[in-house]
């Protein structure tokens, strides 16, 4: 009974975020259907129940490390990384971060693009969780997951809130524990 009455509560959540999920077509570009998350982020109730199940997978854990993608990642990231009691570190657009960096430079469907990580963020074997917005083809966090091994980082798994499963960036992530909330 209580198992039944948790799948149900759980299915609600998911329910009332993915109603605020706004659909916004042809942003950035022609024939992308942006996922535009400000609603969920206006609504407290719904921003609380997103970080905290976002979080819920990894609560015994251990993680020492939230490390957040640039830049909605920031935004779930820091409350992550407070219920999980970890440090908080932020993965950025090149040009961004002030010491000394890692960098990596990953392929896009046109172009490359890069992200950088400060080389002090995190120490070897520590815990990662890595945390996101959205996962779409999985470029984005497979480089964030290079940056974090070169760093030799431990990668425990991803939270994410929206995963565009059709893209099927969980496959380029398939050692990890990938949690997302909304899938589409
Ligand atoms: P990808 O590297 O293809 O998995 O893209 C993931 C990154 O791009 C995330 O940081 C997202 O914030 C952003 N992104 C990709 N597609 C979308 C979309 N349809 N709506 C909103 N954000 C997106």
């Amino acid at each position: 009974m209580w198992v039944l009455k948790h799948l149900l509560a759980n299915k609600l959540t998911m329910e009332y975020i993915r109603d605020l999920i706004r659909d916004v077509p042809d942003f950035p570009k022609k024939g992308i259907i942006f996922k535009d998350i400000t609603p969920v982020l206006s609504d407290i109730k719904a921003l609380r129940m997103s970080v905290k199940e976002m979080a819920s997978p990894f609560m015994n854990l251990d993680i020492d490390v939230v490390v957040g993608i640039e830049s909605r990642g920031f935004i779930f990231g820091v409350p992550i990384a407070d219920i999980l009691g970890a440090s908080f570190v932020p993965v950025r657009k090149p040009g961004k971060l002030p010491s000394k960096t890692e960098r990596i430079t990953y392929d896009l469907e046109y172009g490359t693009d890069s992200l950088e990580i400060h080389q002090d963020s995190i120490k070897k074997n520590q815990s990662v969780l890595i945390v996101d917005d959205l996962l779409a083809t999985g470029g984005t966090a497979e480089a964030t997951c290079k940056l974090v091994s070169k760093l030799e980082g431990k990668i425990i798994g991803f939270a994410i809130l929206i995963e565009l499963s059709f893209l099927k960036g969980r496959k380029r992530l398939k050692q990890y524990n990938v949690h997302s909330l909304v899938k589409y």
